[in-house]
């Protein structure tokens, strides 16, 4: 693991995603290191060419200064997402704490923050969390079962501790909401997931499965090595989406998107 300190120009940055007007990412690169993940084509651009995916981060020691900079009252206010290309949860946030520092500069600015991790770290910030007035915390569950998280996402938190998390920040006062993606044919276990979920969250989302260049060979050997026959293209995401709404209704959670491919 190639881990380095870096000085960054901006860190409050515009989003191209839907319903997102700012993104921040205090990290570059992603101890995560989950097989599919769609983010790994940020290397190119971060001179990190010769790296696998995974292999190396990038700490922007300077975010919260730049932020602070960056956050002024004539700042247009919107929506800001916390871990859009990388997740903000490193383990080695424990050491830095700048999804922390931002999260303290964020509160009573007037901007609705939402944060999207796969660690249960999140549960150390409830008391920062908590000053931001409008703000929700997704976790992000693909199944439940230990072995295949480590074989789909080998450096974030187990499954049961993300739900765990869910249920502590939702016991103070957060608005949860779990992001069922990207979902694994064969794999995700719509309804053992949104069971789990129950009175835990506040409204849940969905994702399909998106192969491309980046991510298509190491799914692919991931889902060999857990021992489940996939064939990209066999998927009815159509059958899979009612399927997935009808559970939810069942036990009375909101589907606020179900985002295909
Ligand atoms: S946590 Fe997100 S950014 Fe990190 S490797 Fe997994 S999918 Fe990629």
């Amino acid at each position: 693991m190639i881990i380095k300190e870096v000085q960054c120009k901006s860190i409050l940055t515009k989003s191209n995603l839907p319903e997102v007007e700012y993104c921040i990412n205090p990290y570059i690169g992603c101890t995560h290191n989950c097989v599919y993940c769609y983010a790994s084509f940020m290397k190119r651009f971060t001179g990190h060419t010769d790296e696998d995916w995974g292999d190396f981060l990038d700490v922007r020691v300077n975010s919260v200064e730049v932020l602070k900079k960056q956050i002024t009252s004539k700042k247009k206010r919107g929506d800001i997402l916390i871990g859009s290309v990388t997740d903000s949860y490193q383990p080695i946030e424990n050491k830095y704490r700048l999804t922390r520092q931002i999260l303290e500069v964020l509160g009573g600015k007037g901007f609705p923050v939402s944060v999207l991790t796969k660690s249960d770290l999140v549960v150390r910030d409830i008391d920062v969390l908590k000053k931001i007035e409008d703000c929700e915390v997704g976790l992000t569950i693909t199944s439940l079962g230990e072995g295949i998280s480590r074989i789909f996402e080998p450096g974030a938190s187990i499954p049961l501790k993300r739900v765990n998390a869910l249920r502590v920040l939702k016991e103070n006062g957060i608005r949860t909401y779990a992001f069922i993606g990207p979902m694994l044919p064969g794999i995700t276990q719509i309804e053992e997931i949104v069971k789990a979920l129950e009175g835990k969250v506040d409204f849940v989302m969905f994702e399909t499965l998106n192969l491309n260049k980046v991510n298509r060979e190491r799914t692919l050997k991931a889902f060999l090595k857990a021992g489940v026959a996939f064939s990209p293209n066999s998927i009815n995401w159509g059958e899979v989406e009612k399927k997935a709404r009808r559970i939810c209704g069942e036990y009375g959670i909101p589907v606020k998107g179900f985002y295909k491919h």
